[in-house]
């Protein structure tokens, strides 16, 4: 039986994932976007917005860090940047040339890396036809995305 740790993961010969845009990772339950101040300026200036305008009109703060807002549609609680209108059949980030690092690292999330079991889960529950399927994410890059999205949360103020 082979085992698993993190210099040796269970996702040790590669991941499939290609984003189909179909926007499930971006809406459901009640959520949170976590962004930096950093890329909070980035998106502000990727809308042609004041920065205090951008955290006034798309931001919110939860527990003391800033998240984008959400809004309620038929598909769960939304992104405030997912777009279902402008191409039929996709949903498209308004703000994807500058996402932060919690959705440019999506699906590979230290929590979805945890084990088989936890990325299946992940697959199912979100649910994201992207991930097992298209061409094959080396570990050497997935482990990138993996620290990525562990130093981001490692801002987070709990
Ligand atoms: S759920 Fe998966 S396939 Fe759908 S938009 Fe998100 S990453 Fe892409």
């Amino acid at each position: 039986m082979s085992g698993s740790s993190r210099d040796d993961p269970w996702y040790r010969d590669g991941l499939r994932f290609s984003c189909t845009q179909c926007g499930n990772c971006c809406t459901g339950g009640e959520g949170a976007v976590w962004f930096t101040e950093a890329e909070g300026r980035a998106m502000a200036e990727d809308l042609g917005m004041p920065h205090e305008e951008f955290l006034r009109t798309h931001a919110r703060t939860i527990d003391g860090r800033w998240s984008l807002q959400e809004s309620r549609t038929e598909h769960g609680f939304d992104c405030v940047f997912l777009d279902r209108t402008t191409q039929p059949g996709k949903a498209l980030c308004r703000v994807y040339r500058s996402r932060p690092v919690q959705c440019r690292t999506w699906p590979f999330w230290d929590e979805n890396l945890k084990s088989r079991r936890a990325w299946d889960t992940a697959r199912r529950r979100t649910p994201c036809p992207g991930m097992d399927s298209g061409p094959l994410i080396p570990v050497e890059q997935i482990r990138i995305q993996r620290d990525r999205d562990c130093a981001d949360n490692a801002d987070a103020p709990w």
